[in-house]
């Protein structure tokens, strides 16, 4: 194992479902750290049980106590050192431990990452969507209205975006992504990374509303949805919609083949006459 300084913060990431993705260096630190602040100790005496950690555990949070903040700053600066942990996954990731962090960081402390399982990284490496640009959204606002709001201004993002939801809001939430961003979107939604009832959905959103919709089992455990950007859907959907058009186009008057070729795809019926008047000419 590295040395590292007294006094360092240790981040360290836990599973996300499956405790044998524990990696062997997150144990060490956490059997080796003065202490363990956690997001909930009630939860992760379990995890810290399984793996025989006896290191006591103090409860933290960025909001709900800022005095606890100061407290850890002050033990790491006393030089103890300290192993932050949230519930599951990667802390700080939709997940506490910024406030602490951004503290330590300002303080000159030593800051370490332990790395481990991420639900949106896991997510996104099996979705095959674009990875080179990428948006981690994390949890849209839980009301209809306010959610609808943050995803217009995602619609024209042309970069992958990532999203996490509670199960009891999957279907509705899918549901407004659908309408704003558009049905067509290819997305993957990740249902219970590494656990018993793992299931991974491939389709446009508007499918994957109709599955989710149609199987309850969709509606529980925990999500994450991945939806392509703008750029990559106008480039599948033109391709699709050419098809359909030239086809079409064979038939029909050109005005006729744009306007059903537009009902199917859902493109503009202007766009599509451009493209046959293109078409036309060739
Ligand atoms: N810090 C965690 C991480 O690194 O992924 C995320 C914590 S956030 C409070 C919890 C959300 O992460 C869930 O609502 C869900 O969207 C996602 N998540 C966590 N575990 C998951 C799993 N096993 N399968 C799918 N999504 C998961």
């Amino acid at each position: 194992m590295n040395s590292y300084q007294s006094g360092t913060l240790f981040i360290v990431a836990t599973p996300v479902g499956n405790l044998s993705d524990m990696v062997p260096r997150a144990v060490e630190t956490l059997q080796s750290v003065s202490v363990i602040a956690c997001e909930d100790t009630r939860h992760s005496k379990k995890l810290l049980e399984h793996f025989n950690i006896d290191t006591p555990c103090i409860s933290y949070h960025d909001h709900t106590d800022q005095k606890a903040t100061e407290k850890i700053i002050n033990r790491l600066s006393n030089g103890k050192s300290v192993a932050l942990i949230s519930d599951a996954g990667t802390p700080l990731i939709s997940d506490p431990g910024y406030r602490l962090v951004a503290e330590a960081r300002k303080r000159k402390l030593e800051v370490i990452p332990i790395p481990g399982a991420c639900a949106a990284i896991s997510a996104l490496s099996v979705s095959g969507l674009a990875t080179d640009k990428f948006r981690f959204i994390g949890f849209l606002p839980s009301k209809s209205s306010q959610r609808t709001k943050v995803l217009e201004t995602l619609k024209s993002a042309s970069d992958t975006l990532i999203f996490y939801e509670a199960p009891h809001r999957v279907l509705a939430m899918l549901e407004d992504v659908s309408i704003v961003l558009g049905p067509h979107r290819i997305a993957f939604l990740a249902r219970e990374i590494s656990k018993t009832f793992e299931t991974y959905l491939h389709g446009s959103l508007e499918s994957l509303c109709v599955e989710v919709g149609n199987d309850s089992n969709q509606q529980r455990g925990e999500i994450v949805l991945i939806v392509s950007g703008n750029g990559i859907i106008k480039e599948s959907l033109s391709i699709e919609a050419k098809r359909i058009l030239k086809l079409l186009m064979k038939e029909l008057p050109i005005a006729k083949a744009s306007s059903l070729t537009a009902k199917i795809t859902g493109n503009e019926k202007q766009e599509l006459y451009q493209l046959a008047l293109r078409l036309q000419k060739k």
